[in-house]
């Protein structure tokens, strides 16, 4: 549909949160380009303005001003519905805390999002989720509930929502900041393996120095800027 290499791309985006009578400055003019395909990580101490990054990129929230392309749309412009329906068709969102629904099963979390995806045609359903369980080797565990598992199969179970759809750009906002060091290189490992095998576009937080080193392309953000 578009030409640009460019999935992603930020000018001067600036975002700030109303705390009582003060301004809390989030974000003070980000300038970011990420191209498809590529595996990047954004890393910044705790109230950096990660999440607030990743949460208008992945347009749940938007800017004060500035520009967000996604995929050569200019999202700032859109009405909250024309929003909605970009963001289920193009991102997919992995998130610290899971956000697994806890009375679905497994494969029912992973076919949640590809029910307000009008783009995925009800037919496809079990083949996408069945081979994202495959993806990220938890297909043994379609008909558990989420409290029946590890944090890490947790973790994967919305590893597997997020992949369904086959989203343009895949959003990890410190995916995981709740896991153990073990859980944690495991994560990594499969998400760039995904990134390597299928070509997922993944931006990925995190406050860890360690996990930085595995990404090839770091982001630092330090009080909502950019540091060179
Ligand atoms: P990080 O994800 O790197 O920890 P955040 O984007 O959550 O950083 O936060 C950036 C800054 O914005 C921090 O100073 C934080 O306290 C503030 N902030 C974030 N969300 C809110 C909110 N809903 N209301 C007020 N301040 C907020
Ligand atoms: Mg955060």
């Amino acid at each position: 549909m578009n030409a640009s290499p460019a999935i992603i791309q930020l000018k001067d985006v600036k975002k700030s949160y109303k705390l009582g009578e003060t301004d809390v400055p989030a974000l003070k003019g980000i300038n970011i380009e990420l191209k498809r395909g590529e595996f990047t990580a954004v890393v910044g101490a705790s109230g950096s303005g990660k999440s607030t990054l990743l949460n208008i990129v992945g347009c749940i929230d938007d800017p004060d001003s500035g520009s967000v392309l996604v995929d050569g749309v200019e999202v700032t412009k859109l009405d909250d519905d024309s929003k909605s329906a970009l963001r289920n068709r193009k991102i997919g969102f992995i998130f610290q805390s899971f956000n697994l629904v806890p009375v679905l099963n497994v494969y029912e979390n992973v076919e949640l999002p590809l029910l307000i995806n009008p783009d995925i045609p009800r037919s496809e359903h079990q083949d996408r989720v069945s081979q994202a369980l495959k993806d990220v080797a938890i297909d043994h565990l379609a008909k558990n509930l989420p409290d029946q598992l590890s944090g890490g199969q947790r973790q994967r179970v919305a590893i597997a929502r997020a992949l369904a759809g086959s989203p343009a750009l895949v959003l990890a906002d410190e995916p995981t900041a709740n896991l153990d060091s073990v859980n944690s290189h495991r994560i990594i490992d499969l998400m760039l393996e995904l990134n390597a095998k299928r070509g997922v576009t993944f931006l990925f937080s995190t406050h860890d120095e360690k996990l930085m080193a595995r990404v090839s392309r770091h982001i630092q953000i330090a009080d909502g800027l950019i540091k060179a």
